[in-house]
């Protein structure tokens, strides 16, 4: 095996373990006496990852188990996004938004129960320490495996090598998995709002809330603080919220946050922010303001963390936007860097990143030739109040790719839960067919339970489900679930 060795003056061969690593040594004799040790310029490891959030350390875990010598570079805490702004303190700010909506209805139930103020700075206390703890075991992932964590932001000097504080590292492989980043509106005063990472931030919450936005961030987040007791009112610049999704979705979704207390206006196109003693005013294109209030949520997307990569000197290819373009193996143009996760534009999802950097590591350093993964029907849930849960085509996709061979089924129903007290959410759920087998290619659901209910639908429609296999199955009852196998 052939490594890079950049910047060396003397090199010292040091052995901790498994792990094997040059350090460069500068010895100063002048004098006899003085001896100075500088800090480890130069370093090479059979893999470089850049970034140690979901994706990058999925792989470099899984090199490191195939007998690999691995570094992870990442500026950051450990875990990445997923771990200290997304996924992971999202869900815990859902489940508390979850114990209000059960403490709302507890009523029902017999409970005579009396609730006080809710304390957000404790929770956010808890959640933080919770976020520690993660990146703790993350790190001690890491030394498991003998992985070398490697604290600073990297930029490419070369193909072969990162630098880091200075400090020269090189691989004979490098994979990026650097994520992405909010992207913030260029409109005047835009810096007056916060995005989801200083959503994570806020000490206190915010009573009066503009979340600008239409995707998965905008009603997770407006769902949570709404359900906290935030007047909120979402505004998307189009007519709909998660548009990307079969419109059913976003219809039930939309009607049952408005009937639930989230003010959602359509057509909203900011201009302008502006902030005085009483709050702050989004203005939009057509004259209309939305304001004041005390915070304001920009949830627009996300853009591919690149630009200060210097990447050019690598050669690798980007699109315009930024994101690294890969094709089906996770290979950039340089066949030696690899890319994937958030970075590469694909279906930003943390189990995405990570099935990703595990497979790439099983077809480099495990033989297993062609092995990469399939992109088509990733189940996804929006963690919103309800929650959302879908995999596969949507039905306008289905009929622009099959015409009339599709059939569709649906199912609109109260759960259970709702059956004791007065006010009720619906839930709808929808199973979209093709061809005379009616092979099930789109699974749509949106109601209590939503979250947990797909993942195991999701196994049996990329196994080829059809319409048949799911009658056949006999229904768990009583539960929201079983109306999947019972819909006529
Ligand atoms: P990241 O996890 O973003 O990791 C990239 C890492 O690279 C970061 O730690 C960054 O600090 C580091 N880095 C960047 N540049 C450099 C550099 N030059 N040098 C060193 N380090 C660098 N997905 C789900 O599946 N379910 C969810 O419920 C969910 N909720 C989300 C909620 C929110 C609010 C957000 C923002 C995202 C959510 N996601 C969710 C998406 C998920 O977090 C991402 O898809 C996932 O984290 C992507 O993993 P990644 O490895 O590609 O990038
Ligand atoms: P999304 O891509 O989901 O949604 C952003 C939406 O904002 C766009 O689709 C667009 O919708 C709208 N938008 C874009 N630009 C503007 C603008 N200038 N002004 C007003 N509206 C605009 O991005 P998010 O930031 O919500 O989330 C990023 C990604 O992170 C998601 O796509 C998802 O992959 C991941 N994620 C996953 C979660 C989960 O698994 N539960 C949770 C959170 C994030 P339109 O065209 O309708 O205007």
């Amino acid at each position: 095996m052939k490594y890079r060795v950049t910047g060396l003056t003397s090199a010292v061969l040091i052995s901790f373990s498994d792990l094997t690593y040059y350090h460069t040594w500068s010895v100063a004799l002048l004098g006899g006496d003085r001896h100075t040790r500088e800090k480890s310029l130069d370093k090479t490891f059979d893999l470089l990852v850049l970034g140690g959030g979901s994706g990058g350390l999925a792989h470099a875990q899984r090199a490191a188990d195939y007998g690999k010598r691995v570094g992870v570079i990442e500026s950051g805490p450990l875990g990445g996004t997923c771990v200290n702004v997304g996924c992971v303190p999202k869900k815990v700010m859902w489940y508390t938004a979850e114990h209000a909506h059960h403490l709302n209805h507890a009523a029902d139930y017999g409970f005579d129960v009396t609730v006080g103020a809710h304390n957000w700075s404790a929770l956010k206390s808890r959640r933080d320490a919770y976020i520690k703890r993660l990146n703790g075991i993350y790190k001690s992932n890491l030394d498991k495996r003998n992985v070398e964590h490697i604290a600073g932001y990297g930029s490419f000097k070369d193909a072969h090598t990162i630098v880091v504080d200075g400090q020269e590292i090189s691989a004979e492989r490098i994979l990026i998995a650097t994520g992405g980043h909010p992207v913030v509106p260029e409109i005047p005063g835009a810096e007056l709002g916060i995005t989801s990472d200083g959503f994570f931030e806020l000490e206190d919450r915010p009573q009066r809330v503009l979340v600008v936005g239409s995707g998965y961030i905008a009603v997770e987040l407006a769902g949570i603080l709404s359900a906290l007791g935030s007047e909120t009112r979402i505004v998307v610049r189009k007519n709909g919220i998660v548009r990307t999704f079969d419109s059913m979705l976003g219809a039930e979704l939309m009607e049952s946050m408005r009937a639930h207390g989230t003010a959602i206006e359509t057509g909203v196109i900011p201009k302008n922010l502006t902030q005085n003693e009483a709050g702050l005013t989004l203005t939009s294109v057509d004259g209309r303001t939305f304001g004041p209030v005390d915070s304001l949520i920009w949830a627009v997307g996300r853009a591919p963390n690149t630009a200060d990569l210097n990447i050019e000197v690598t050669g690798v290819e980007m699109d315009a936007r930024g994101f690294i373009a890969t094709n089906k193996l996770q290979q950039t143009n340089i066949e030696h860097i690899t890319a994937l996760g958030d970075v590469t534009g694909r279906a930003a999802l943390t189990p995405v990143a990570i099935a990703a950097g595990r497979r790439l590591a099983d077809r480099l350093y495990n033989g297993m030739e062609g092995r990469h993964l399939d992109y088509h029907l990733i189940p996804t849930v929006v963690f919103s109040h309800p929650p959302i849960g879908t995999v596969g085509l949507t039905e306008d996709g289905a009929r622009a790719e099959y015409g009339n061979a599709v059939k569709i089924y649906s199912s609109s129903f109260t759960a259970m839960f709702y059956a004791l007290g007065d006010v009720k959410r619906r839930s709808t759920m929808k199973l979209i067919t093709v061809g005379e087998e009616e092979r099930i290619v789109g699974c749509h659901v949106i109601g209590e339970g939503a979250d947990e209910m797909l993942q195991g639908f999701a196994v049996a429609i990329r196994m080829g489900a059809t319409k048949a296999d799911f009658d056949d199955t006999v229904a768990i009852h009583p539960t929201s679930a079983e109306e999947f196998v019972t819909m006529r």
